[in-house]
């Protein structure tokens, strides 16, 4: 018997997996004995730190941690989500109030819009952009409007130049600094304009701060919420996964408006759990350290990042120095698109890229390169260029 299960409009709405094909064509060239050196995935290459495995072994040990975690986060791990935040940000937040646990930042990023978008209504989208704050407009039948991030405004949304009539329309505006794909940082300017415009609308600003810690050149990238007025407007998400070398464990925070991550909490607790227990006493431990890890991942990416960029230089490609993320955006060379560039690399020099528009059509042009191996492969990536370029 043949049923018919159609599917919903939200999920043939879905666009397509971009990188479909470049996987394709990787192990294609994988297949042919080829060293594929792979900086297309933003997932760092370093472990875990040992005091945070071992926090782990003996978290899983305790009996407490075998039941039904709160869909919140446990007591202790938001007060040491909100010690975190003010240690780094200066934030003073009700743990109470102002901070839910979530299970890896995407998920909360993706269920947060259910608490606030009606079918039709707008959402404000970056692109090029983190494929999630669409997808999650998509699912509960919103409309994103893209907000082009372009060189020229140095891939800041041009906020003024929103429509007046799409703005009377939006819900929320996602934001995302330190920047993935283009690694930008935002300005506190910047910040204050978003404010603004978030108050004069009646929008919630969303911020995805997954890059907050992974900083360069003692550059530290400001929290949206230390922006005078932002706690009336906004909620924040951080993720142990960049941070901490975690992206496995699945783990991450909100902070901010009350009336916001209330809404959020409302959300996860009628349909998640919370993440185990375990996880989390080993995130409090990763949280309340003295940082130091933190500073000697930065110092290697720095590393890894100054052999990129300079090499990327001297064979005449345009990539700006990036002060935080561990991606770098590199404008493609006269008579390439993206996607031809990236294969060219791929199939000459064996280099796994991301082509810019897999992020959004404004990232046609670019391509960006993760920093997850090591200084010696990184220079290996460059001889690799020179050959070919
Ligand atoms: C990696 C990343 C995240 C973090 O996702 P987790 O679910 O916390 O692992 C969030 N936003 C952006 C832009 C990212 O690149």
């Amino acid at each position: 018997m043949h049923m018919n299960f159609s599917k919903t409009e939200r999920i043939k709405r879905l666009p397509p997996y971009l990188f479909v094909e470049l996987d394709r064509k990787k192990s294609e060239i994988q297949a042919k004995g080829v060293d594929v050196i792979d900086l297309g995935i933003g997932d760092p290459d370093l472990p875990t730190p040992d005091f945070v495995v071992d926090a782990m072994a003996k978290a899983i040990r305790n009996p407490k941690n075998h039941r039904y975690p709160s869909s919140q986060g446990s007591l202790a791990f938001r007060k040491a989500a909100v010690g975190f935040c003010r240690r780094r940000f200066g934030l003073d937040l009700d743990p109470e109030t102002q901070v839910c646990a979530c299970i890896g930042s995407k998920e909360a990023i993706g269920h947060f819009p259910i608490a606030f978008v009606e079918s039709e209504d707008v959402v404000l989208v970056p692109s090029p952009g983190y494929p999630v704050y669409h997808i999650g407009t998509l699912f509960c039948g919103g409309i994103s409007y893209f907000l082009p991030l372009l060189e020229e405004n140095e891939f800041l949304p041009d906020i003024s130049s929103i429509p007046g009539d799409v703005a009377e329309k939006a819900k929320i505006i996602w934001l995302n600094y330190p920047n993935n794909p283009t690694a930008a940082c935002a300005t506190s300017e910047f910040f204050r304009q978003v404010v603004d415009f978030a108050r004069e609308y009646n929008i919630i600003v969303c911020h995805d701060a997954a890059y907050s810690e992974m900083c360069f050149d003692g550059y530290n990238a400001p929290s949206f919420l230390e922006t005078p007025g932002a706690m009336d407007v906004g909620i924040e998400f951080h993720s142990m996964s960049k941070t901490y070398n975690m992206t496995g464990w699945r783990m991450g925070f909100a902070v901010g408006n009350p009336e916001l991550v209330g809404a959020l909490k409302q959300v996860k607790s009628n349909l998640d759990s919370g993440q185990f227990e375990a996880v989390e006493d080993a995130s409090i431990v990763a949280l309340e350290s003295d940082q130091s890890f933190v500073k000697e991942m930065q110092a290697i990416y720095q590393g890894r990042r100054d052999v990129l960029v300079k090499g990327l230089r001297s064979l005449g490609l345009d990539a700006a120095m990036p002060r935080a993320t561990f991606y770098v955006w590199i404008k493609v060379p006269e008579g390439f698109t993206s996607s031809s560039f990236s294969t060219l690399l791929l199939e000459k020099a064996g280099i796994v890229c991301t082509p810019g528009n897999g992020f959004g059509e404004p990232g046609e042009g670019f391509v960006r390169m993760a920093l997850t191996v090591s200084e010696d492969r990184m220079q290996e990536v460059v001889e690799r260029l020179s050959g070919i370029l």
